[in-house]
């Protein structure tokens, strides 16, 4: 029956099934015939069959409303979710409000499934039904359990209380759940509570942030937390996000690049999942179906011991080798840490020209850097973040759902304070310092700030502040090339193939992602999502030289889908290709520097992959942007108080 069938149409069918589930409990689901319900609820046979084919409908009733539900809310695209623990309570919620609407029914039924076998069965399968919608976005079988029991359980006292007494159900079920999702968060430890601060009178700091990708955007929710700070957020394009932005199209959800998050139980966007109180959850890559491929030949990638022991792209004594180089770094150890780059070290080295070919493959697809620089990468840089790596449990995860599951929450955040504005198309134009204040213009108005943060790459904060006094402060970064690449993303209506999660063609260094093979969330029913990833050099005599280089890369990347995804071009529903998007704001090469985040002699804050922090790529936006934001909390002139 349809779900938006009348109110007095459904208040009918709801007496029925009350009373024959009250006749069930009272005589047992077998001694009650159509004919009792019938009599019992002075109807007609003509009106009991309207409503229901027979007896056992009524049985399998309640679980199917629920699973309409259900299926309801597992439809909702991930771009759309604020974040994993909103989406999980809309439906604990909208399960609730729905039980609600029929208490005595609900009742009835709940002790009629501990007589009857088949309602039992009935129940229990909606009961794995949820657990397993559940794990679609949270896969950790625990958590999913833990609030599933949760919901049963408050289901369970509402139903053994008194029709009138205590909260009704939705109110039970959103306090449960909050204690629920305290619980999961403080497994991993609790972040600090901020408390209100004793101010010095009404002192307020203002503080702008400039740029609304991964990096302003957390420096804002960090700031937002405190009462004792105001501010405004500018970003010049239309959306958030700035490169993790996210888009939906045709029922595929693309960000550029495979949000992938290197050892992310070391992350330092876990660090914030607890101090922000956000929540997402994340699927590991499966590593046994990552490969490289060499000269056509594919053979698992070294990512691991198991993986290292089944490749063949060394011999056993190369393996040994390579172990030991590992055991070294995972000992912090090895004397790569010492040479100024990755070409000094294996200068020196003795080791087989294979051995040298896969440390400078390996740096090059997890620093995302052109292979012909891949040798250039400092030795000190690559060595912390193997040894990081490798003492990982989980070494690659995508965050499931995008980006979007991340910018959402922290954009929420920031918003909730209620002291923050986010100003979208406000694109800061010029800054100046007049009164004690930074005076920022964009197009529209002039406002005057305490602090300001920079979260932007390197090279548009050096064009930002060019002619003015902070200018000759920043000379030194002005020259910082980037990483670009070529993105080719595809949305394939059905999978063509899945021969592998992660491809690493190392003849031509393209690289690609199954990306739907490890989250299936961004994907249409039966869709495929593949990425194809090609770094590329910036170095060209002319435009014309970098467009042939350009097309040649395309047609590689194109040659490498045909071979491996026979089939890709008829089911192609969504196409992207980006020529030179900007991976990394600062190529981390030793001819490079990051932006520290105070630069001496220079009143600002500076964060994103550009600047000094914690690892790689985006970890270096949330972790410097972290650290502007705690270094400005410092600052306060008010005492601040930590529980
Ligand atoms: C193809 C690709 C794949 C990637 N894959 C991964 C991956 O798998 N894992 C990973 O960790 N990272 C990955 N990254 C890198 C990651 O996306 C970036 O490191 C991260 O998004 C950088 O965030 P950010 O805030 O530092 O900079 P940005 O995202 O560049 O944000 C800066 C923002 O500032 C705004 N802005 C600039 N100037 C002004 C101004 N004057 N006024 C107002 N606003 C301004 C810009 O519009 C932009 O929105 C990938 C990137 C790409 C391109």
């Amino acid at each position: 029956m349809n779900r938006f069938m009348r109110a007095a149409t459904r208040k009918k069918r709801d007496y029925l099934m009350e009373v024959a589930l009250q006749l069930f409990i009272e005589k047992g689901y077998e001694q009650v015939s159509v004919d009792d319900i019938i009599a019992a609820t002075r109807t007609s046979k003509g009106t009991f069959y309207h409503y229901f084919k027979g007896k056992d409908e009524i049985l399998r009733e309640i679980p199917r409303k629920q699973t309409e539900i259900i299926e309801a809310w597992s439809a909702r695209k991930p771009s759309e979710v604020q974040s994993l623990e909103s989406h999980v309570n809309r439906l604990m919620l909208d399960l609730a409000e729905a039980a609600s609407a029929s208490p005595r029914l609900i009742r009835s039924w709940l002790a009629l499934s501990l007589q009857n076998e088949g309602l039992k069965t009935a129940m229990e399968e909606w009961r794995r039904h949820l657990h397993e919608s559940l794990q679609r976005w949270l896969p950790d079988y625990g958590r999913a359990h833990m609030l599933v029991t949760v919901y049963f359980g408050i289901l369970i006292e509402w139903c053994a209380a008194e029709e009138e007494d205590g909260p009704p159900l939705p109110a039970r079920m959103q306090e449960g759940l909050a204690w629920a999702w305290h619980g999961i968060r403080s497994r991993t430890g609790e972040g600090p509570v901020w408390t209100e601060p004793e101010r010095k009178g009404e002192q307020v700091m203002r503080v702008a942030v400039i740029g609304g990708g991964l990096a302003g955007l957390t420096a804002a929710a960090y700031l937002s937390e405190h009462p004792g700070v105001e501010g405004i957020l500018f970003e010049r394009s239309p959306q958030l996000g700035g490169r993790a932005f996210t888009y939906e199209k045709a029922g595929f959800t693309l960000n550029y690049g495979a949000h992938a998050v290197y050892g992310i139980d070391r992350h330092s966007l876990s660090e914030m999942e607890r101090e922000l109180g956000m929540s997402f959850s994340s699927k590991q890559v499966d590593k046994r179906r990552v490969m490289y491929a060499k000269h056509g030949e594919l053979t698992p990638a070294p990512l691991d011991f198991v993986n290292l022991m089944r490749t063949d792209l060394l011999n056993p004594m190369q393996k040994m080798r390579f172990v030991g180089e590992i055991t070294a770094i995972i000992a912090n150890i090895h004397t790569l840490r010492n040479y100024e780059t990755l070409g000094d070290y294996l200068a020196q080295s003795d080791a087989d020209e294979d051995v040298k070919e896969l440390w400078e493959h390996l740096v090059c697809s997890n620093f995302f850097i052109a292979p012909e620089e891949a040798r250039k990468v400092p030795g000190a840089v690559i060595s912390e973040y193997y040894h990081n790596l490798f003492l990982s449990m989980r070494p690659v995860n995508y965050i499931l759902g995008s980006w979007a599951v991340i910018t959402n929450q922290l954009k929420q955040k920031i918003a909730l304070g209620g002291r923050w504005d986010i100003a979208i198309q406000e694109g800061v134009d010029s800054i100046r310092y007049a009164d004690r204040k930074f005076v920022l213009a964009t197009k529209t108005r002039e406002e005057a700030f305490d602090r300001v943060i920079f979260a932007m790459p390197v090279q548009q904060v050096v064009k930002l502040l060019k002619g003015t006094p902070w200018e000759p402060f920043l000379a030194s970064y002005e020259d910082n090339t980037a990483t670009e690449v070529m993105v080719y993303d595809i949305g394939l209506k059905h999978v063509v193939a899945r021969p592998f999660s992660y491809i690493s063609d190392m003849d031509n260094k393209l690289f690609i992602s199954d990306v739907s093979a490890t989250d299936h969330t961004l994907v249409p029913p039966g869709g495929q999502l593949l990425q194809g990833i090609a770094y590329l050099s910036d170095k060209f005599e002319d435009d014309a030289e970098r467009k042939a280089y350009l097309d040649d890369k395309t047609k590689q990347m194109e040659a490498l889908f045909d071979q491996y995804y026979p089939g890709w071009r008829e089911a192609t529903e969504v196409k992207r290709v980006s020529k030179k998007a900007m991976v990394a704001s600062v190529k981390n090469i030793a001819t490079n520097k990051l932006l520290p985040v105070r630069v001496e002699n220079v009143p600002f804050y500076f964060c994103g992959d550009g600047c000094e922090g914690k690892g790689e790529l985006a970890e270096r936006a949330f972790s410097s942007a972290r650290l502007a934001a705690k270094a400005i909390l410092e600052d306060l002139p008010v005492a601040t108080e930590q529980r």
